[in-house]
């Protein structure tokens, strides 16, 4: 089975501010936290988009694709060990087998980083009675804002007889995913995206 390399650049470019969670953890009363990045060279942590938080949308998407047979019946997934269905290629299977790829983190760019963070508040307002709730305060730390770009790749080396399609799938997914987070209901983490395909050194 001879190999080729696939380099995806993905470019998500924010409408509106995004927040993205890292499960609980201990940061004053802030009820939902950023997933953050040590930069030690600058001594600055900065928020990242985690690569498994877009692994799982993509897999989301591709799964949903593949199920209607939009690549062909030939890539529903058959459920066994061998399996080499666009899903179990890129992503892999249960305890089983890796996928092919690597998803990286999204940061944001050097320039945006000191700019990136503030926290947004509000209170939940009950829909029938339209009175604050008790506990409705809540907090939600959040990024970015109209024009905040996140960069990621996602790249590794899959069965050529795949190449275009494992390419081809990813991009369709992409444009299955506006926005991201916690918050969509909220009017939070809607984005525009962007994926290249390049060279890339790795
Ligand atoms: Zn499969």
């Amino acid at each position: 089975m001879s190999l080729a390399k696939v380099c995806l650049t993905y470019r998500l470019e924010f409408i509106t501010p995004v927040h993205v969670g890292a499960g609980t953890g201990g940061r004053g009363f802030l009820d939902k936290y950023l997933y953050r990045e040590r930069d030690y060279n600058r001594e600055k942590d900065y928020p990242v988009i985690p690569g498994s938080t877009i692994k799982g949308r993509l897999r989301a998407a591709i799964t949903a694709l593949v199920q209607a047979r939009v690549y062909g019946p030939e890539e529903v997934c058959r459920e066994t060990g061998d399996c080499s269905c666009l899903v179990c290629l890129i992503f892999g299977q249960k305890g089983n087998r890796r996928g092919h790829l690597y998803f990286e983190d999204a940061r944001p760019g050097d320039s945006e980083i000191e700019r990136l963070v503030s926290v947004r508040s509000g209170i939940a307002i009950d829909r029938y009675r339209r009175v604050a709730r008790d506990n409705a305060l809540y907090t939600v730390e959040t990024v970015g804002g109209r024009n905040v770009v996140f960069q990621g790749q996602i790249w590794g080396w899959v069965p050529e007889e795949k190449q275009q399609k494992i390419v081809a799938a990813l991009k369709d997914a992409f444009a299955f995913n506006y926005a991201l987070g916690f918050g969509k209901s909220r009017g939070l983490g809607w984005f525009r995206v962007q994926v290249v395909e390049e060279e890339c050194e790795k």
